[in-house]
């Protein structure tokens, strides 16, 4: 192994590594290869404990200091982060699979803008003075919530370290992180990065664990704020547990995104769009356009290119630049696409390529195109977190409209026309948090990111999230004598 993916110590508690051996063994495993690259123990409560304990001590001192200074720490991190991007790349792609062509554009980058725009902001956030009758006033503080946790995803391990992060601290909250058990090695990195750049002991802190971890973290009385990025179920579960002491939540959860191709489209630029919102990342990213609905009149030239489109996907190691397709980031993950292709062939859709396990090691699978996929399909209402993509046909807006929104899900939607009225009619239509025209799935932290119905509550990046890590206090200032009634 040319790189050394066993971290110094399971946990980053305190400004330092914190080693415990007694937590339940986690083995983390090279999705590429199936071999076993690091182990983590699974925190035990009285490492739990620890990493709390250590966030709400060091909270008021860092909320205490100005924006400027916490933002400079944010912006020193976001530099350091892109002058390792390579080795930080290299450590991601080890930990999900995904193929150095993204990782080393889409994630410490991702990561970085994200420390950088928060850090610039830090310094502006401020309340209002609101003038009120007979010289009164009230002025508002924006103030941190306290401890935040953050627990993630595997699919993009150091990006959702970061958009947790960054927003959180900019607001002056300390934060307990807790990376996905498939993924636990970037966090680590990250927080040692935000300490090498200035942050003090105790305000970024990382556990690992299962759900039994993270269920623990959010319960804790301790923690005013949660913030999620996983699957509908797991969002149910952490979103009731953090109602019962009213905490604060963000919920980036999952989604069933509809992408509609209309026929006056750009045909290459649509499937760029298709291809984009279904197979970057092995197909493993939340606000994927699964749901493919093409116009009728160009159904099957659509099927035609894009099937030779995907011609073209190198699927192979990871490490090597030129591959475009790595492996599913676990093995467990690749038996529930395989569930979803022969149910999608089973319920009649047809396969029209791919869609085949690739034997030899590592967990990978070739990108599947289904056409004649109609809505009642399994395939076509659950999410699936992989490279499947299903084409429906249509014909009118009105009933396109219609099928797309008839989900519970509402992360993404996307709409491809030449006709920019049509173009806005529609997004202005889609019950999604993110919506996109004549592009898919680009997600810059300018851009507020998130979902509607049962895909999520509130939104992570741009000036958005600042309203998720930060509460406004009303200060009411009298210049008068204060009456009462008797
Ligand atoms: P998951 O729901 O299985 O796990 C997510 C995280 O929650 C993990 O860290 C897990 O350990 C933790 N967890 C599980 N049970 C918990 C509990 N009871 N209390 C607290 N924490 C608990 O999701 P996953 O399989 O890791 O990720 C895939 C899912 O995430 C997909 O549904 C995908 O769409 C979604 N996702 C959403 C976004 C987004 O921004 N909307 C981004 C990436 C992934």
């Amino acid at each position: 192994m040319p790189y050394d993916t066993q971290p110094v110590a399971s946990h980053f508690i305190d400004g330092q590594y914190v080693e415990d051996t007694a937590g339940e063994p986690i083995d983390v495993i090279y999705p590429a290869t199936g071999q076993v690259i690091a182990r983590v123990y699974a925190a035990t409560p009285a490492i739990v404990e620890r990493a709390i304990a250590a966030a709400k001590r060091a909270q008021a001192d860092w909320a205490a200091m100005t924006g400027t200074q916490r933002g400079r720490i944010l912006r020193r991190a976001a530099d350091i982060m892109r002058e390792r991007n390579y080795d930080l790349s290299v450590l991601e792609t080890y930990d999900t699979g995904k193929p150095l062509s993204e990782t080393t554009i889409a994630d410490a980058t991702s990561g970085a803008d994200a420390l950088e725009y928060f850090g610039g902001m830090a310094a502006t956030l401020t309340g209002e003075h609101i003038p009120l009758g007979g010289g009164d006033f009230v002025y508002t503080r924006r103030e941190a919530l306290g401890v935040c946790v953050g627990i993630g995803a595997w699919n993009y391990p150091t990006q959702i370290a970061c958009w947790k992060g960054a927003p959180a601290l900019a607001c002056g909250n300390t934060m307990v992180f807790k990376p996905s058990e498939t993924t636990p090695l970037c966090a680590l990195k990250v927080a040692e990065i935000l300490h090498e750049a200035g942050a003090p002991a105790g305000v970024y802190n990382v556990v690992q664990g299962m759900g039994a971890v993270g269920a623990q973290l959010v319960t804790d009385p301790r923690v005013a704020k949660v913030s999620l990025t996983g699957s509908v179920p797991t969002g149910k579960k952490v979103y009731a547990a953090a109602a019962a002491e009213m905490k604060h939540v963000t919920m980036e959860l999952g989604g069933k995104s509809p992408l509609i191709i209309f026929d006056d489209a750009d045909l290459d630029s649509a499937i760029s769009g298709a291809i984009n919102g279904n197979f970057y990342s092995t197909g493993q990213v939340c606000s994927n356009g699964t749901r493919v609905f093409v116009q009728r009149g160009i159904k099957e030239a659509f099927l035609k290119r894009l099937a030779e489109r995907m011609d073209n996907a190198v699927i192979g190691d990871p490490m090597v630049m030129e591959t475009t397709i790595g492996p599913m980031a676990s093995e467990r993950q690749l038996a529930i696409v395989e569930g979803y292709i022969a149910k999608g062939v089973a319920e009649g859709a047809r396969l029209v390529k791919g869609g085949k396990r690739i034997a030899g090691a590592g967990f990978y699978i070739e990108p599947a195109l289904f056409a004649d996929v109609t809505d009642d399909m399994t395939i076509a209402r659950e999410e699936i977190f992989g490279p499947v993509l299903s084409v429906l046909e249509f014909e009118t807006e009105e009933e396109v409209m219609a099928r797309a929104n008839a989900t519970e899900f509402g992360l993404a939607a996307g709409v491809f026309t030449a006709d920019i009225t049509r173009a806005h009619r529609v997004v202005a239509g889609f019950e999604a948090g993110t919506c996109y025209i004549n592009t898919y799935n680009l997600a810059p932290v300018e851009a507020p990111f998130g979902g509607s119905k049962l895909s999520g509550v509130g939104r992570e990046n741009s000036k958005a999230a600042i309203n998720h890590y930060s509460e406004v206090k009303t200060v009411y200032v009298s210049m008068n004598k204060c009456e009462a009634p008797f």
